[in-house]
């Protein structure tokens, strides 16, 4: 028996992404919604994040200051792509600073 070049592999964490392919809100869990917004037949951009948090209901249990440095929606962005990649990597930013 050999142990001296035992290795303890860390299970790999599969990422938990939706049929979208958008990780759940770090803070809630909730789903996470992205939309291609487009306001009186102008196109802004693509929006990705929390649906709680575009409420502002209170499940976060943030005040204003804290909800702004959370970052739980995102505007603006140029592709569904985009978005997708922006929200998961905050929520993996999140996972690494121990808050999910
Ligand atoms: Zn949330």
């Amino acid at each position: 028996m050999t142990i001296g070049n035992l290795h303890i592999l860390k299970p790999h964490k599969p990422e938990k992404t939706d049929s979208d392919g958008l990780m759940p809100c770090p803070l809630c869990g909730a789903k996470a919604f992205i939309s291609k917004d487009v306001v009186d037949g102008y196109y802004f951009g693509w929006s990705v994040g929390c649906p709680r948090a575009c409420i502002n209901d209170r499940t976060h249990k943030l005040n204003e200051e804290e909800f702004k440095k959370a970052r739980l929606t995102f505007f603006h962005l140029n592709s569904k792509e985009q978005a997708t990649e922006v929200w998961n990597s905050r929520c993996k930013e999140a996972e690494s600073e121990g808050k999910a």
